[in-house]
């Protein structure tokens, strides 16, 4: 039997977003339903509190799928947590929805209650209103007293790691522009590992809490790593060189540039500018190289040292450099048409 749409608001918020069954944490003291939640934070925590949106057209295609949208916007904003070292706790979801859609709204719920419960995350409120689709979250985590990984307090010496690959999301993202111009295809193996990467990131979360302590900078590398590295020396006030050599490319996305594209520089284009990679960069002293490949190990997942942090001139720049050789500071200048729709 077909599902009836909910009439109002209220029953639309009830169906698909107040399920007493999916609660995850017991410090919530007032659940969805009330003007506000109400939290219980230990006393000795801080709390870490961060927002991302993403809206139809500008931060996602109109082809991907409830299941995929839902999944992303918790991640981006979990990811942002991980960069802090932070473990998170409770979202909240501000939903603008162009219509009822009851077959797109459970798709949407059920994933998002998922991902949720994969992380120990509880919904805990949010606003539903009509417009443009667009989600936002949320995410609040908690951090213990005095810690947390910042962008301010990279060190002169300090080597620069990132977690994973780089540059394999925007790879998934020319496969998804090109579905929509030439419809559905049967993906091979790597494709389906880029288009993974893009839609399904997974936030850093166990590595950024173990960082806490070992790292001095952190950041989660949404816009590309030139462009985030960026705000780290920025903010710290001190220059970085990186061995473009080092930089982490998947065997996948190697692949994939060969055949797809004719220029050889475009994996390493890629992995500086392509962006919603979601790994973390950070900076941590030498001395603790041997903790980082023990945090690397038990997660799983790799962590590469790409280069170092070093005294600033004039003003805060990448160095990079290849095979020892140096490249001009502008090297990366020409990629800025990456920053494609998916950047805000
Ligand atoms: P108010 O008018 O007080 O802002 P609302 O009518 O917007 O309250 O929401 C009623 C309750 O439902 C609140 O507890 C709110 O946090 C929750 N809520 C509204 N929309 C959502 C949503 N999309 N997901 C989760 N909770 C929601
Ligand atoms: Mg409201």
């Amino acid at each position: 039997m077909k599902m009836q749409p909910p009439v109002g608001e209220f029953e639309l918020i009830n169906t698909f977003f107040q399920s007493t069954s999916r609660r995850q944490c017991r410090d919530v003291v007032v659940h969805i339903g009330d003007d506000c939640a109400v939290l219980d934070v230990p006393m000795s925590m801080q709390l870490a509190v961060t927002t991302d949106t993403l809206v139809e057209d500008v931060h996602f295609l109109p082809n991907i799928s409830a299941q995929d949208v839902a999944y992303k916007a918790v991640a981006v904003n979990l990811s942002d947590l991980a960069a802090m070292g932070a473990t998170p706790r409770w979202i909240s979801l501000a939903l603008t929805l162009p219509k009822v859609d009851v077959t797109w709204l459970q798709a949407f719920s059920d994933s998002l209650f998922k991902i949720l419960a994969d992380y120990q995350v509880e919904l805990i409120g949010g606003d539903t209103t009509s417009g443009k689709l667009s989600i936002t979250i949320t995410a609040q985590g908690l951090l213990p007293q005095g810690e947390g990984l910042f962008r301010h307090s990279a060190q002169v010496g300090d080597d620069i790691y990132v977690t994973g690959s780089l540059g394999d999301s925007r790879a998934g993202l020319d496969l998804l522009l090109a579905q929509r111009q030439d419809g559905e295809k049967h993906y091979t193996q790597d494709e389906r590992y880029l288009l993974n990467r893009h839609l399904r990131p997974t936030p850093r979360l166990a590595i950024g809490q173990q960082l806490l302590g070992v790292a001095n900078a952190a950041i989660d590398i949404s816009d590309g790593l030139s462009g985030d590295l960026q705000h780290i020396l920025q903010r710290s006030q001190v220059s970085a060189k990186i061995e473009l050599d080092q930089l982490p490319l998947s065997d996948e996305l190697l692949r994939f540039v060969k055949t797809e594209k004719s220029n050889s520089e475009t994996a390493l284009s890629y992995a500086l500018g392509g962006g919603e990679d979601y790994e973390l960069c950070f900076t941590a002293p030498p001395m603790q190289a041997k903790k980082i490949q023990q945090i690397a190990q038990k997660s799983g997942v790799s962590i590469c040292k790409i280069g170092e942090i070093i005294a600033t001139e004039a003003s805060p720049t990448i160095h990079y450099s290849q095979h020892d050789h140096s490249v001009p500071d502008n090297w990366q200048a020409g990629f800025d048409h990456f920053k494609s729709f998916t950047q805000s």
